[in-house]
């Protein structure tokens, strides 16, 4: 057995391996605030899936962990370097296969970053919905590997609900193809949801084949004030049980709302409890009825726009939430837990609750059409009272998301950062089982180890 770098050399091109300590710290680390990446021994940037199976079988001879990664905004730890791994980051594989405009489908490599894709596919008068908020910067293996969500999820659902099919390399440098390409099929497990949101702990998604929507036309757009969480619950509630069906349907809270204003000033009413944004598609649900809702639902204010360059600017409002979080010049933790849309006032106003308790500033905003909201704890990371005051803020989010029959992670995944909580989702069967599957895949505990599960 030669060393991990031995067994790289003999397999991969020189310039697909790095080991310059900065470049290789550089890739260790996601986005997750208080999860620390280890030191990684290696970096590998394949090109092709070839370049994979390489560099995975190199990992198997020399008996070494491999943490893979896409773009590395993951907001969880679930691509952190682990001390000795191999990262290995698919952002070279970046191509375009085909778009295949009969059978609205496009396959596409792992790298390939989501707004590229929608960018492709939009070419061909085609629509590929899933739309993280970190659409200009994420991949579609990561978006894949996460079950990302996004703004569109109230209609068109989540990045699952697009994955046609997957080629995969597996733990021991095999390669298998998940999915189908016809609309239908019956034949067999489906080992393609099993490897959507799997966090890199079953293999390494080398080829993603999305379905893909005719495109939409412009959308309108509504918003409305409200003085009250809880009326603004109701009108929440009230759009879905009248059969409604917005686009977009987001939720920005006081605290946000003044921080925008602060930095981003807008004319908002700062005096609001909340804003409710949507968007629908007119043809489909005309704004009108999602407006009329909410002023039914005692909304203090409510406006709409058929323009689409105007529903542009007032969506700008919530687009601006985590720029002017960041002008605070404090470190951000977003958390994201989701309840059932009846629950949702409950964890809004939960939510304000815990963030008065704990003396700790937490703009919330959120998909509301999901129940899935991001309460966003600002703080100062040298204060060490206000630390361990965020810690337990955060830990009571997540507590009463349970409390609500919700879940502790909603479109984010779990990584290392929500691995504590997750037995008390999971029951122990349940996980017993999943823990079964990891082991089928990855008996020798080589993908991203001490992830997720
Ligand atoms: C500003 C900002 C806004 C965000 N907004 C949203 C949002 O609205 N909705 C949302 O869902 N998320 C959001 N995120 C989180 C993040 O962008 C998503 O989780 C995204 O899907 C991660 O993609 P990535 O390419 O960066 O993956 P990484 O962070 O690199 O990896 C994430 C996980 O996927 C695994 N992985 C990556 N590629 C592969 C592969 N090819 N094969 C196997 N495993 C792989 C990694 O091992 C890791 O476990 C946001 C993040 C930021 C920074």
């Amino acid at each position: 057995m030669g060393t991990l770098i031995e067994e790289l050399n003999s397999r991969l091109p020189a310039e697909r391996i790095q080991t310059d300590p900065d470049v290789v710290a550089a890739y260790g680390q996601d986005r997750a605030i208080f999860e620390r990446g280890g030191t990684a021994a290696v970096l590998v940037s394949p090109h092709s899936t070839d370049e994979v199976v390489a560099a995975v079988k190199a990992a198997v001879a020399a008996n070494a962990i491999i943490v893979p990664r896409g773009a590395g905004t993951g907001l969880t730890g679930a691509a952190n370097a682990i001390d000795g791994c191999m990262m290995l980051s698919l952002h070279n594989m970046t191509d375009v296969i085909e778009v295949d405009p009969v059978n609205r489908m496009a396959r596409v490599q792992p790298g390939l970053v989501n707004a590229d894709l929608k960018a492709a596919v939009a070419a061909h008068g085609l629509y590929y919905p899933p739309d993280p908020a970190s659409v200009d910067m994420s991949s579609i293996g990561g978006n894949v590997a996460t079950n990302a969500g996004g703004l569109c999820c109230v209609k068109y659902g989540v990045t699952r609900d697009y994955v046609m099919g997957l080629e995969v390399v597996l733990a021991n440098g095999d390669v298998i193809r998940t999915g189908r390409e016809t609309i239908k099929s019956t034949t067999g497990l489906d080992l393609t949801g099993l490897f959507v949101g799997s966090e890199g702990l079953l293999g390494i998604i080398t080829e993603v084949t999305v379905k893909l929507e005719p495109a939409p036309p412009p959308p309108a757009t509504a918003v409305a004030y409200f003085d009250e969480l809880r009326t603004a619950g109701e009108a929440i509630q009230a759009i879905f049980a009248n059969g409604l069906q917005p686009t977009v349907m987001e939720i920005i809270d006081r605290a946000s709302l003044e921080i925008v204003e602060r930095f981003f000033p807008m004319d908002i009413d700062t005096s609001a409890a909340c804003l409710i944004l949507m968007q629908s598609t007119p043809s489909d649900q005309p704004i009108e009825e999602l407006a009329a809702v909410c002023e039914e639902h005692g909304a203090s204010f409510v406006y709409h726009a058929a323009d689409p360059h105007e529903g542009e600017m007032l969506l700008e409002v919530r687009r601006k939430v985590w720029p002017a979080a960041e002008r605070l010049e404090k470190s951000l933790l977003p958390e994201d837990v989701a309840v059932t849309r009846d629950r949702l006032p409950e964890l809004l106003e939960g939510i304000v609750e815990i963030a008065e308790r704990h003396d700790v500033f937490i703009p919330t905003i959120g998909h509301a059409g999901d129940g899935n909201m991001h309460p966003l704890l600002v703080f100062d990371e040298n204060d060490e009272d206000e630390l361990a005051r965020v810690k337990q803020a955060f830990t009571d989010i997540v507590e009463l998301s349970l409390s609500l029959g919700g879940t502790i992670a909603a479109e984010h995944g779990v990584g290392t950062l929500k691995r504590q909580f997750l037995e008390q989702e999971v029951e122990p069967t349940h996980l017993a089982m999943q823990r079964s599957v990891k082991a089928l895949f990855d008996p020798d505990h080589r993908l991203n180890p001490g992830k997720a599960l």
